[in-house]
């Protein structure tokens, strides 16, 4: 039988089910122990340290009695430290992307997408590059600077060479006053050699949600397909860090296997990533299982409330405070909102799951024919840009950290000094200032210019704050874009 073992490089070793039916064990055990729970939420809590904050997170055991406990008042206080972790190091903003389909072309057989190769009534579509840049100057006329590729896996279609063409295409249009400045990629697993090429290709963070971490579920649910291979998809960050990708994104899909075990296991990764390559996970995507073409959630037994849900996103951010967290349009506005406020640090907006999505259609149009789920927050990015401001956030598009080389572990560092009020902060309202000159409605762009010049007052270093208000007299009065600290 495989022994747990965080260190080691084989899948069933540092995501061990042994291990995890020993946490749910002690954390049903423990989930009473009010003792215990006050001391783990004493530890979770930031700490004032030098000009800034540190956070010793928790171990998936710990996080996991958490997550048990089912005590009103002391569930209040992990959303209160969640927050207080939140605002000690992403302050109150909130990053912007949006998804891009490249292609549902797809060779697996995943029981819960409708890309699956049986599906034979989805139209099938691949998008040429000349559509490429088409999607690409739809996005930037909406306002993004940063986007998630996705594509089916499918060997024919989409090669690794297709993928690099398309970042390629990506990066070489700059529409107007408009540049895709990050592009993040979420596709199927793949070899150390194609992840050296994505690196080369210049890409943010590599993307691939492990679906579930429980393995026999795993292999029910992708029934044929390379997809199949459990250790190959489980082990696939590694061989991405081994090819030199030093931000990665973990997720579960949450509604196919019970939520408790999935939460151990998505831990369990992070602390075998920090074991092997001495950094974390840069983000975690916390997607639910949604309606699509062929696909009903309710043939799935583990969907989760919306209480669940929100308990979840709090323990994450108790657990491991330095990773980014991610929530998407397949999340309604209301849920959103009480997410952003339990840790959440980037959001989707305006988003279109289909393959060509963007180019050619209105604000209220929206082609469902190769959607790949139902979107619950269907609002414009400008709208989700407004209602972010109006709910006390900073909607940024800032994407400075990876252009100046502040990946992997260093954005720890960052937190740690202090600096974020004299780096991130800035940066935030300089892009969203770009965003309210170029694209913003009028109503956005009068509660946005409100809200730069008071968050303006909040960056401690006075050269900083006096160089941050040019930068954006001359967003404001010229074409010069692109400012960063
Ligand atoms: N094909 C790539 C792979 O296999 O990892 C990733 C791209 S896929 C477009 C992105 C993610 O969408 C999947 O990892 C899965 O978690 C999610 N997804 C698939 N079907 C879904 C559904 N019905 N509802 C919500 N999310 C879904």
């Amino acid at each position: 039988m495989p022994v747990y073992d965080p260190k080691s490089l084989k899948a069933e070793e540092f995501i061990n089910d042994e291990e995890i039916r020993e946490t749910l064990a002690y954390a049903e055990a423990n989930k009473n122990n009010t003792a215990l729970i006050d001391q783990l939420l004493e530890k979770a809590r930031p700490k004032k340290k030098d000009k800034g904050y540190t956070c010793a997170g928790l171990t998936h055991r710990e996080a996991s009695v958490l997550l048990a406990c089912e005590i009103p008042e002391k569930i209040e206080e992990m959303y209160r430290i969640a927050e207080e972790i939140k605002l000690a190091f992403y302050g109150n903003r909130i990053v912007l992307f949006a998804p891009l389909y490249l292609s549902n072309y797809c060779v697996n057989g995943c029981l819960y997408c409708p890309y699956h190769l049986k599906n034979k009534h989805i139209p099938r579509k691949k998008l040429t590059q000349e559509e490429v840049r088409a999607e690409v100057i739809a996005l930037q006329d909406l306002g993004h600077k940063r986007l998630a590729i996705e594509a089916g896996e499918d060997p024919v279609n989409n090669p690794i060479e297709y993928i690099l063409d398309c970042i390629r295409t990506i990066y070489s249009v700059h529409h107007k006053n408009g540049d895709i400045r990050r592009v993040n990629v979420n596709i199927a697993a793949t070899t150390v050699e194609n992840y050296r090429k994505l690196k080369e290709a210049g890409i943010g963070t590599y993307i691939l949600f492990q679906e579930t971490y429980h393995k026999d579920s795993y292999l029910h649910l992708h029934p044929t397909g390379p997809k199949h291979d459990y250790a190959y998809h489980t082990e696939a960050m590694d061989r991405a860090m081994e090819g030199g990708i030093d931000d990665v994104g973990l997720g579960v899909l949450f509604g196919l296997e019970l939520y408790k075990y999935e939460f151990a296991g998505l831990l369990m990764h992070a602390e075998h990533l920090e074991a092997v390559h001495g950094v974390g996970p840069h983000t975690i995507s916390v997607p639910r299982l949604k309606r699509a073409d062929d696909i009903d959630p309710d043939d799935f037994d583990n969907g989760i409330s919306d209480e669940i849900f929100e308990k979840i996103i709090a323990c994450i951010r108790l657990a491991v405070p330095y990773t980014g967290m991610i929530i998407s349009t397949r999340e309604s506005e209301e849920v959103r909102s009480r997410a952003l406020r339990l840790g959440i640090s980037q959001v989707s907006g305006g988003s279109r799951t289909s393959v060509g999505g963007y180019a050619g259609y209105d604000e209220n149009e929206r082609p469902h024919d190769t959607e790949q789920f139902d979107v619950s927050d269907q609002r414009s990015l400008d709208e989700v840009v407004r209602w972010l401001m109006e709910n006390g956030h900073i909607p940024s598009f800032c994407t400075a950290c990876y252009r100046e080389g502040r990946t992997g572990d260093r954005f720890m560092s960052l937190c740690k000094s202090g600096q974020i009020l004299n780096c991130c902060h800035p940066n935030a309202l300089m892009t969203l200032s770009e965003y309210l000159e170029d694209y913003a409605s009028p109503q956005t762009k009068e509660v946005g210019y409100r809200l730069v010049e008071d968050e303006l007052k909040r960056i401690p270093n006075e050269k900083v704050r006096r160089i941050a208000e040019e930068n954006i007299d001359a967003i404001k009065s010229s074409n010069r874009r692109d400012f960063r600290f």
